[in-house]
């Protein structure tokens, strides 16, 4: 590695940020690769999102299937075998448009990399109506898996209609003695193996052309006002708690201000690559992608930002290595 005397002392090749199926995979590859990859995991939820999501049947290699957290620990596994520094940590603050990168962890290191790869992944949408940040954590919950315990022999409902609130509703049936699954149209965005089986549930109740406009209780959820999308027509439904699954938004916070974001609001990449609008920032997996959203193109998007960033590194050392001015030889006539 050169490293030049306006650099810091200690100049990484790469910093990954995030640990989903892409950061992991971006691990795998670019440790493979002698690059000694930093993987930022996160403090709190390394694993990414699937360390909330119970079984993976549609990851190939797992005929049997997979439960989600073993998935993304056989994911860190893999890249610690291969040698990446995996530390669970927060990037809190990055400095991405100049030559050497700058990543502060929660814990205050600064970290200096030539590349970093941003695998931020998405967060939960929220509904935005009145009562349901109040009552986040008091029967309003994001994870089935996480809280679905807590709604035993309970009325519940979920919010959406796409293979998530499909998949939530499911895994609370083993729970609830009700899931109301309350959709905004009239048919379900959800695969047609996720719908048929929610739909063949005896516990699932289904109303259709309904949003939630509040959720109500004191202290704990109790009920929830709705609307009809097609009518405006008001009523509301008792439950003790309600499972909001209607989508992501990517986590593009840290960033947003310095590198180009499509209308969508993920990192805009160039073409089929991960190279972003700044030299050397990469992206890979959820953040990038408003389409697909599955783990195994995650997975994928992280070998392309990882092979991306190889040979980008090997391009920039190359011309790094050839500004280093040789030393002058002397050819001066030798005086007689
Ligand atoms: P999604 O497919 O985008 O579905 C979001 C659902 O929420 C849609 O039905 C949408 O309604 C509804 N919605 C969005 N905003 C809303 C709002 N403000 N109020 C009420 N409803 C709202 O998201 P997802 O279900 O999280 O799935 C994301 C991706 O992950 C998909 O590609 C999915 O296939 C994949 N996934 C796969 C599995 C599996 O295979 N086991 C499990 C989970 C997720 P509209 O339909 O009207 O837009």
């Amino acid at each position: 590695m050169i490293v030049t005397e306006q650099t810091p002392d200690q100049v990484h090749d790469v910093v990954i940020i995030g640990s989903g199926p892409a950061g992991y995979t971006a691990a795998v590859y670019m440790a493979r690769a002698n690059l000694n990859p930093i993987i930022l995991t996160g403090s709190v939820t390394a694993g990414g999102e699937l360390m909330n999501t119970t079984e993976v049947e549609n990851f190939p290699g797992f005929p049997e299937g997979i439960m989600g957290p073993d998935l993304m620990m056989n994911m860190e596994q893999q890249a610690r075998r291969f040698g990446a520094d995996i530390r669970h940590e927060d990037a809190t603050e990055l400095l991405l448009d100049q030559p050497i990168k700058q990543i502060t962890t929660g814990a205050g290191d600064v970290l200096h990399s030539r590349a970093v790869v941003l695998a931020t992944g998405s967060a939960y949408r929220e509904l935005g109506v009145p009562g349901e940040k109040a009552l986040s954590g008091h029967g309003v919950s994001w994870c089935a898996t996480c809280d679905g315990f807590f709604f035993r022999e309970q009325n519940i409902a979920v919010v959406g209609g796409g293979d998530s609130a499909m998949e939530e509703a499911l895994f609370l049936t083993k729970f609830a003695s009700k899931v109301t699954v309350l959709h905004r149209r009239g048919e379900l965005r959800a695969s047609q193996i996720m719908a048929d089986r929610a739909k063949a549930n005896e516990k699932i109740e289904f109303i259709w052309n309904t949003e939630v406009a509040e959720v109500q209780g004191e202290g704990k959820v109790s009920r929830l006002l709705l609307r009809d999308t097609t009518t405006g027509e008001p009523s509301s439904l008792d439950v003790t708690g309600v499972f909001v699954a209607i989508g992501h938004d990517p986590r593009t916070e840290l960033f947003k201000d310095q590198i180009t974001l499509t209308e969508e609001g993920t990192a805009w990449v160039e073409g089929r690559t991960s190279r972003t609008s700044l030299p050397g920032v990469f992206a890979a997996g959820d953040v990038l992608d408003p389409t697909y959203r599955q783990a195994i193109t995650a997975a994928g998007s992280g070998c392309v930002a990882a092979l991306d960033v190889e040979h980008w590194l090997a391009d920039t050392l190359n011309s790094e290595a050839a500004k280093v001015p040789t030393p002058p030889t002397n050819t001066a006539p030798v005086p007689s």
